[in-house]
């Protein structure tokens, strides 16, 4: 009877140390595949969302599936939305990073999962591309210990470029992976893993300062504080999605509204006026503004002057703006808001 192939799981967010890690494996002689999470946190879906805006002729491209095209490698993705946001997010067991990313839960919860494919389709054992004091919350060797404790995947989950400084795993010891070809990289610096992609001829990989998650990020993290604090836990998927878009601002406990930044972000908020109101400048190039929950006329012409001052008339001493709110529409007159302290009050 031939001899089995090994098989192996790979974790694969589609940035360079997950791609160099299925890489590695793969050239071991073990058949891989890659699984991409889908949190509803991911970078990914915001470009896929609003195309590249810096040059719009750039085709939107998923960084995961790229790179199991370049290594000739399987990648499914895997939605977990549903599951992420209540039991992750919301109650992270291990506490939150620098913004509201629950690091440690969330390596726990994709990994659980992981197993459960492995045992449903007789996979072998689970690799990641972390690397080992690279990230402050989960990479660093007492939560990497023990999130292979709580998932139950002790002896099975392989770091091939942190190998050599980790204990040896079950397909290192039974000679399915051989540990002399895998690495032993500690710490934040990149030297290592961009030689190495030289060597593996990886040209094209996303630049790791760009992050693929939204939830370390300051700014987003309190964007989703915000939206938790003021509409409850229940919240409705648009309303996640529209975090990731535009300025906010609050006006009140129940009245927020968002300013788009540029042509892509208007394009986006066109698709969520249903059900809210909105303000936009005719005379020129201006950002469409979205209002959510009942707004008195003080705040739309609050509204209305924030636009403005968003708007190519901006330096004007007064425009006409155009309102669309509970089916009425009309227009103001309105002075441009200038520098005022107000908007750092109300911005989240
Ligand atoms: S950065 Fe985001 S995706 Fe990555 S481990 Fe942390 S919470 Fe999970």
């Amino acid at each position: 009877m031939p001899e089995k192939k090994i098989r192996a799981l790979g974790l694969m967010s589609g940035g360079l140390d997950s791609t160099l890690a299925a890489n590695l494996i793969q050239n071991l002689g073990v058949e891989v595949l890659g699984l991409h999470f889908s949190t509803g946190f991911c970078v990914a879906d915001r470009h896929r969302l609003l195309g590249n805006f810096n040059n719009r002729d750039k085709p939107y491209r998923n960084d995961a599936l790229h790179a199991g095209a370049q290594l000739e490698v399987p990648v499914e993705i895997i939605d977990i939305k549903d599951r992420y946001l209540p039991e992750v997010v919301l109650n992270p067991k291990h506490g939150y990073g620098s913004g509201m990313n629950p690091c440690i839960d969330c390596r726990i919860f994709m990994l659980h999962r992981a197993k459960e494919i492995m045992a449903e389709r007789d996979y072998d054992f689970i690799f990641t591309g972390e690397v080992l004091g690279q990230r402050p919350m989960s990479q660093r060797r007492p939560p990497m210990h023990m999130i292979e404790k709580e998932t139950g995947l002790e002896g099975l989950l392989l770091r091939p470029l942190s190998a050599h400084v980790m204990p040896p795993t079950i397909p290192e010891e039974k000679g399915w992976v051989d540990r002399d070809k895998l690495h032993g990289i500690v710490g934040r610096g990149r030297h290592k893993q961009m030689q190495l992609a030289e060597e593996f001829g990886l040209v094209d990989y996303p630049q790791p300062a760009g992050g693929c998650c939204f939830l370390p990020d300051e700014n987003y993290s309190r964007k989703l504080r915000d939206l938790l604090t003021f509409n409850g836990p229940d919240v409705d998927p648009d309303d996640m999605m529209l975090l990731k878009v535009g300025r906010h601002f609050r006006l009140g406990d129940d009245v927020k509204i968002i300013v788009g930044r540029h042509e892509s972000e208007n394009d986006f908020l066109e698709r969520f006026r249903d059900g809210r109101g909105s303000v936009w400048v005719e005379d020129y190039s201006s950002p469409l503004t979205l209002i959510e929950g009942p707004l008195s006329a003080a705040d739309l012409e609050f509204t209305c002057q924030i636009t403005a001052r968003y708007s190519a008339g901006r330096n004007e001493s007064e425009i006409p703006v155009h309102w669309q709110v509970d089916g009425e529409q009309g227009q103001l007159r309105v002075q441009p808001l200038g520098e005022d302290r107000r908007l750092d009050e109300i911005r989240i």
